[in-house]
């Protein structure tokens, strides 16, 4: 059974629409991981991750949306922004389509911290038109099913976390001669509970946050495994679900 929209005949599309309410949308973005890993990181990953759990639950799986909310890194060569609002539209305009031929339920797998602000306002709003979205992290979710895997200081942006599921699932992509560990500038005006408007640039040279080098494709394997199994749950829970107690509650 084919599982990947762009593969479907229209047909092919139309027999899982009318039997099914779910899909599976991937997001990412294209911008700088450090020297050593590529540009395509969060939104190969996420494609990865959506088209595996497709695969083990029979839902439908859209194209990675492969350019995020990435303004912070621009300072680094070959990264693409679009503002939140753009995206917001975009995914918001996928959903609709999707809608039109009755799908209630999205599991967008969101490759880039990022996008999160705009998945979360969108998830809000598509409630309100009867659409039910939910936004799905790996590397929270591999935090919490694997706290042992990594310290704190390799789970951050391009760590050594993300570069073994990148050593993982694209080995070819990732250049480990160039792996840094990259201590993190503070800033002068920085306070214990403030927030300042910093890009990526001021607090890393490389790119990097944290530690990079101490990577494995042996790890990646790990995480990959774990978040998947997540995932597979969380979609088949999602299946499941009626879509009464998924929608906006009345007034009380
Ligand atoms: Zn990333």
């Amino acid at each position: 059974m084919k599982v990947l929209l762009h593969e479907m005949s229209w047909p092919e599309a139309k027999e899982y629409f009318a039997k099914n309410d779910i899909v599976i949308i991937p997001v990412g973005a294209n911008e700088q991981h450090g020297p050593a890993n590529p540009l395509g990181t969060d939104h190969l990953i996420a494609k990865s991750i959506a088209e595996e759990t497709a695969k083990r639950t029979g839902v439908l799986c859209l194209q990675v949306i492969p350019f995020g909310v990435s303004s912070h890194h621009k300072q680094f060569w070959g990264t693409i922004f679009i503002s939140p609002e753009a995206f917001k539209e975009y995914v918001r305009e996928t959903c609709f389509s999707l809608n039109y031929y009755g799908v209630r339920k999205i599991v967008v797998v969101n490759g880039h911290g990022g996008n999160l602000a705009a998945l979360a306002d969108l998830a809000r709003e598509l409630r309100e038109d009867g659409v039910f979205m939910s936004v799905f992290q790996w590397w929270p979710a591999a935090a919490k099913l694997l706290p042992d895997l990594f310290t704190g200081g390799e789970r951050r942006h391009a760590g050594a976390e993300e570069t073994s599921v990148n050593l993982a699932l694209h080995s070819n992509l990732v250049d480990m001669s160039k792996a840094v560990d990259t201590e993190l500038h503070g800033h002068a005006v920085q306070a214990e509970g403030v927030t300042l408007p910093l890009s990526t640039v001021d607090e890393t040279s490389s790119g990097v946050y944290g530690k990079q080098s101490t990577a494995s494709a042996e790890k990646g394997r790990k995480v990959f495994e774990a978040i998947v199994d997540e995932l597979v749950r969380h979609v088949n829970l999602l299946k499941k679900a009626k879509l009464d107690d998924l929608m906006q509650k009345p007034k009380v």
